[in-house]
């Protein structure tokens, strides 16, 4: 018989009062909670190594934070469409090879602007004219001092602080570095890309963590053909209940019941859940037993952040041609740039990406209105600028399904934070990208390898306590083979 029918019946839905048998020799089950890409890695490794898994989803799609929409009559990523890292190394390049997808990639190793390179940008003030290039240039060198002199303020403060009270101290201490007039602007404008790549304001960015990401290596690289290909092929086959708001996780010795929305009950051996931070933090899952103190005081000492994007569609191209288009103003919040879609991607588009509090702001607004205020920024610097065809707004910080876009450290971090957030709890796992490893926090590739880890260490629970350590080899990750080509990744710059 094939185990993973007989645990279909038996064991995944439905009551802990219902009678459960199960043959001794028949493989564990698992219950995914949510189906973004930590999640569906999770399942697919799991699914690979024959256990019975079910992924409950509280949206009607998969993906999660991966959103890549094709209104357009092409795709444009409302979520992640960046792979940090285009490098071997990453765990996602052998599926971006095998499925043929191309890099765009807009920025190297270590540039001052994160995923941009500043050669292919181009700053306007308030009034729409162009900064010059020089300015541009002088004003990121005097960045990047700033910044290495808040390193000495860090080891001379064993209290943590904000990068933005740092940044203070230092122009303080070295009014040369201070800019004044439209200088000035230009460096408030490195400071909104600053808070852009943390998704936070700079006077909530701890000074003691900021640079000590373990970024991989190979620059950054826009999926051009987006990244929903990725999730689909990660997902096929998979048993994926869509609109399944898992309500309650009720977590006993032998096995963990989950409670959907409506009163559905599901029971599994284990568990892996894989929700947002923001959805934790919420406390919008009720658990049984209750969660214990220090996995709760991770939860709430792990910050969320915002971004949101609006994407335009415009009927022709009226733009210059480089990758982003800044406007440069006296405060970080007022800010702002356009992402240009066309240099990538060839299709006249532009996203406008906000981070932080003015990220919470927009989503104020209705969509006409967000889509008019960027317009008017457009406007700003292309006054011949014509009206977008289409506009789409994202909500990430309202959304009930996401409350935020990625983990980010709160100034005064605990060391141990993501340690604890991770720890299992007996038959209870935890993925997503907010538990990755090696401060992989706020990526896909993160997400993806944190679901890979959870569905080995739930393997391993589970496998030692039925005894079948000899028998069953560890299935430990996805199915690479399936992906597995020889050619190497396709990356371009027009
Ligand atoms: C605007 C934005 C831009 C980003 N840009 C990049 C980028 O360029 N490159 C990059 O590497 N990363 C980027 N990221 C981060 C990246 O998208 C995430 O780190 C990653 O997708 C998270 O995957 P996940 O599976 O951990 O979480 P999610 O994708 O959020 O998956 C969790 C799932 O749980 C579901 N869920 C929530 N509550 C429940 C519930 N109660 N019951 C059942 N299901 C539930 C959700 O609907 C969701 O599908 C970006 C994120 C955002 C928001």
């Amino acid at each position: 018989m094939d185990p993973k029918e007989l645990c279909s019946t038996d064991l995944i839905d439905g009551t802990v009062g219902a009678h459960i048998k199960r043959p001794c020799n028949s493989l564990p089950t698992v219950i995914v909670i949510g189906a973004g890409i930590s999640g569906i890695a999770a399942a697919r490794s799991l699914y690979d190594a024959s256990f019975k898994v079910i992924v409950l989803e509280s949206r009607d799609r998969v993906g999660g934070r991966i959103y890549t929409d094709y209104s357009f009559g092409c795709p444009v990523d409302m979520g992640a469409s960046w792979l940090h890292g285009v490098c071997n190394e990453n765990p996602l390049a052998p599926m971006i090879r095998g499925l043929g997808l191309t890099l765009y990639r807009t920025s190297s190793d270590n540039s001052v602007l994160y995923d941009h390179d500043l050669e292919s940008c181009m700053l306007f003030n308030m009034d729409g004219h162009q900064v010059s290039q020089q300015m541009v240039m002088e004003v990121g060198d005097t960045f990047k001092r700033i910044l290495a002199e808040t390193v000495k303020v860090r080891e001379e403060h064993p209290d943590d602080m904000s990068i933005l009270q740092a940044i203070s101290i230092v122009l303080n201490r070295h009014p040369e570095l201070r800019q004044q007039g439209l200088a000035h602007e230009v460096l408030q404008w490195y400071i909104c890309r600053m808070e852009a790549w943390f998704a936070t304001d700079a006077d909530m960015i701890s000074l003691k963590t900021w640079d000590q990401e373990h970024v991989l290596t190979g620059g950054h690289g826009l999926v051009v053909q987006g990244y929903d290909p990725v999730v689909k092929a990660l997902a096929t086959d998979l048993d994926i209940r869509l609109n399944h708001r898992v309500t309650k996780i009720s977590n006993g010795y032998n096995m963990v019941m989950v409670t959907v929305e409506g009163g559905r009950n599901f029971v599994a051996d284990a568990v892996i859940l894989t929700v947002p931070i923001g959805i934790l933090k919420a406390n919008s899952i009720e658990f049984t037993p209750k969660l214990p103190e220090w996995k709760a005081a991770a939860i709430k000492d792990i910050g969320v952040g915002n971004e949101n994007k609006i994407a335009l569609r415009f009927d022709r191209v009226f733009w210059p041609n480089v990758e982003v288009l800044g406007m440069v103003s006296p405060t970080s919040y007022a800010c702002g740039y356009f992402l240009n879609l066309h240099k990538a991607t060839g299709h006249p588009i532009l996203v406008y990406m906000a981070a932080g509090r003015f990220a919470h702001d927009l989503e104020k607004l209705s969509d006409e209105s967000a889509a008019d205020f960027v317009m008017q920024k457009l406007k700003n610097m292309f006054p011949h600028a014509s009206k977008p065809v289409q506009y789409l707004v994202s909500h990430w910080g309202r959304d009930p399904n996401s409350l935020g876009c990625y983990a980010c450290d709160l100034v005064g971090k605990p060391d141990d934070v993501y340690e604890r957030l991770r720890a299992p709890l007996g038959n209870l796992f935890f993925g997503g990208e907010a538990v990755s490893m090696d401060d992989h926090q706020g990526s896909v590739h993160g997400a993806y390898s944190a679901g890979v880890m959870a569905a080995e260490n739930c393997q391993r629970h589970l496998l030692q306590k039925q005894g079948h350590r000899e028998n069953l080899p560890l299935v430990s990750s996805v199915r690479h083979e399936m992906f597995e080509t020889s050619i190497p990744l396709q990356i371009s710059r027009m």
